[in-house]
């Protein structure tokens, strides 16, 4: 079972995020995946934005980051009220599976004490090695990070690899994270390191979470690409638009799978849950 949560959004010009629109501020939502697995039971694909974000963006030069980005959260859209309204504690969460370490992809990690971590290993070290202010200027916020993350992560790149099914090419490969075959985590570089997808598989459909290897779905529908300015803060430019031109392909080679970037709200309204 996989169910779409948006857990607040930001805003952004139209225009950067799709080249050639206008530069009118538009509404991005921040949307967490809820999982229930058969043996692992709740599992979430990322956490979406928290009232903390706010908190730790308060000072300088942190501030900047909200200036850039700045986003809204009500405690109707709280991940932890949101669960609590599905009949799902926070401490019903047992893992949570972290795309990329950006800051409204983690900003709850801090209200599920119970969850281990699924995250890749390149991403945390960059996580961590960056600093305040390098890591800052990529999108990171330490303070996010539960003082005791290390010791309740576990890495994508320590599972089992393996080959995945054709329709999913040009992908080829991937991590079997809970050896089942139904939990796929899928290298998607380019917008930020050691950036991971999740590939889900039951009862013969397939949902493909891409966090923010695209902003909406007309990147990979359409060809629309982003502003030239997004350039600036992405890992690596090439190795994004490679992404992208991967997740184009399989689009167009098989529609029934679902592919849901973490920021597309049309993708979140036409979701079919299953
Ligand atoms: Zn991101
Ligand atoms: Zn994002």
């Amino acid at each position: 079972m996989l169910k779409l949560l948006k857990v607040g959004h930001c805003f952004h010009p139209e225009a950067m995020v799709m080249k050639g629109h206008s530069w009118q501020s538009m509404q991005f939502p921040a949307i967490v995946g809820l999982i229930k697995h058969p043996q692992k039971g709740y599992v979430l694909f990322d956490t979406g934005y928290a009232k903390r974000f706010k908190q730790e963006t308060e000072r300088f030069p942190e501030r900047f980051y909200r200036w850039l980005t700045p986003f809204h959260i009500c405690e109707k859209e709280s991940l932890v009220y949101q669960l609590s309204q599905l009949n799902i504690g926070a401490d019903e969460i047992n893992a949570i599976f972290i795309s990329h370490f950006h800051a409204d992809h983690i900003s709850g990690l801090l209200d599920f004490p119970s969850a281990s971590f699924i995250c890749s290993k390149v991403a945390l070290d960059t996580f961590i090695s960056l600093g305040r202010i390098k890591g800052l200027i990529k999108g990171y916020l330490p303070k996010l990070l539960p003082s005791d993350f290390v010791k309740r992560c576990s890495f994508i790149e320590d599972t089992k690899k393996i080959i995945i099914r054709n329709k999913y090419a040009p992908f080829s490969a991937g991590y079997d994270v809970f050896s089942d075959g139904g939990f796929i985590a899928i290298p998607l570089p380019g917008h930020a390191v050691g950036q991971f997808g999740l590939l889900l598989e039951s009862s013969g459909k397939s949902c493909f979470l891409i966090g923010d290897a695209c902003w909406t779905r007309e990147a990979y529908q359409e060809g629309v690409r982003p502003n030239i300015l997004t350039y600036a803060i992405m890992d690596n430019g090439k190795q994004y638009l490679e992404t992208l031109d991967k997740l184009s392909q399989v689009y167009l080679s098989n529609k029934k799978i679902q592919i849901i970037p973490s920021h597309c709200q049309l993708s979140f309204e036409s979701f079919k849950s299953g």
